[in-house]
């Protein structure tokens, strides 16, 4: 292909410094091969004046089922286990090679007319080859795998495996695609989770893993009943489970919290997989409900205010807040800074401005015209926060259960 020269464009890097300047790019036969401020062009066959306009590197969908992308709308609403049985196993059970194949390439079109130009993608059981076809044909880079499942009798009968033919398609499919187009393609065994997927498969998924150098993409703890049924059946909590049987390491891709407030993954489960050390055990204080046995965390913190009193009126501004804070490993940063920041602001309300009247847990002035909750102007612009994430063993101000 000819060269491209797209000039005076703003160019949103990822170099080290993460720069973002006015600049041209040069594109020679499909690859980007430079890039910098007024690049010295001998001659290029089309070139594109992108004033006004900004380039940014692909989007990268780290968890993406393209056989489902003809299921959209079909399926909404449902606990977890409901929506795979009634609604996602029986629609995976009626695709063939034609519907798989222009499932994926519809994904696909739709991913990057947003913008995404990377993928990390499941399969469904059978027909994944005419997955592979539509991704080699697209220019999608693209880690994937077909769904593995040998385990249970609730899904339609064309979805159970026998063990050893779900290892065997898989690694078929392995030696075919991975790496195909220069690594462009990479293969990822992808057993569907611990509930459909027996203890022999998880072993021989993490040998084969290791073998062939290829990751590992599967589902964890993303609802309550399933953590349940692996509980129940295996005596210990779901990534402990996988983590127990796979053994991936920094090899294996974890969907397992949902962001919102059904994070039921414990932090030691969490600071384990990511190779933190984490002397005690404790849960995140998602929920009051006693089914996942949540509970408070407490932990010891250092705050420093700066303050200014106006001598004359008395009025007292808070100017600075520095908090450092013994919480261990710390494995989501702006949750983190949220609780940090929101307690201060808390504190600064009860400390300040509330005339919160409390008798027998419950509050005595109950209207905003005497009782003033902290406005933004109330809030420091300057918050610093500074978490200790190594404990010592013997370290007593740590995380504590409760
Ligand atoms: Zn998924």
């Amino acid at each position: 292909m000819a060269n491209l020269l797209i000039k005076n464009i703003e160019i949103v890097t990822m170099n080290e410094k993460n720069e973002i300047f006015v600049g041209d790019i040069i594109v020679e036969d499909d690859l980007i091969n430079q890039i910098g401020k007024n690049l010295p062009i001998s001659h290029a066959d089309k070139v594109i004046d992108g004033k006004g306009r900004t380039i940014i590197p692909g989007f990268v969908q780290t968890h993406i089922h393209l056989c489902q992308t003809l299921f959209r709308g079909r399926a909404d609403d449902l606990e977890l286990l409901d929506w795979l049985k009634k609604k996602i196993w029986p629609l995976e059970a009626a695709h063939d090679e034609e519907s798989i194949y222009y499932s994926a390439l519809l994904g696909i079109g739709e991913l990057i007319q947003s913008g995404t130009t990377t993928i990390v993608d499941m399969e469904t059981v059978h027909h994944t080859d005419f997955a592979f076809q539509a991704i080699a044909a697209s220019g999608m880079r693209a880690l994937s795998g077909k769904v593995m499942m040998d385990k249970g009798n609730e899904a339609p009968k064309i979805l159970q495996e026998n063990t050893i033919a779900s290892i065997q398609k898989s690694v078929d499919l392995l030696e075919k695609w991975n790496m195909y187009d220069q690594g462009r393609i990479k293969y990822a065994f992808s057993p569907r989770f611990v509930v459909s997927c027996s203890e022999e498969l998880l072993k021989e998924v993490s040998r084969l893993s290791i073998l062939y150098h290829v990751y590992v993409h599967t589902h964890a703890s993303e609802n309550r009943g399933e953590i349940e049924i692996v509980e129940y059946e295996t005596g210990m909590r779901n990534v402990t489970y996988l983590d127990h049987q796979l053994r991936t390491g920094s090899r294996g891709i974890w969907n397992d919290v949902d962001g919102q407030s059904k994070c039921v993954i414990t932090y030691q489960e969490l600071a384990k997989i990511n190779h933190f050390e984490c002397s005690r055990e404790f849960h995140f204080p998602t929920t009051p409900d006693p089914i996942v046995g949540a509970h408070y965390l407490y932990t010891y913190t250092a705050v420093i205010c700066e303050v200014e009193v106006n001598l004359l009126t008395g009025m007292v501004d808070v100017l600075q807040i520095d908090h450092v804070v013994a919480d261990g490993p710390v494995v989501n940063p702006m949750g983190y800074l949220g609780q940090i920041e929101g307690g201060a602001i808390m504190a600064l309300g009860f400390t300040l401005h509330e005339d919160a009247v409390m008798d027998v847990a419950q509050y005595m002035t109950k209207n905003l015209d005497t009782y003033l909750i902290p406005m933004i102007f109330d809030v420091p612009v300057n918050q610093s926060v500074e978490a200790i994430e190594k404990l010592l063993p013997d370290d007593q101000y740590g995380p504590l259960i409760q």
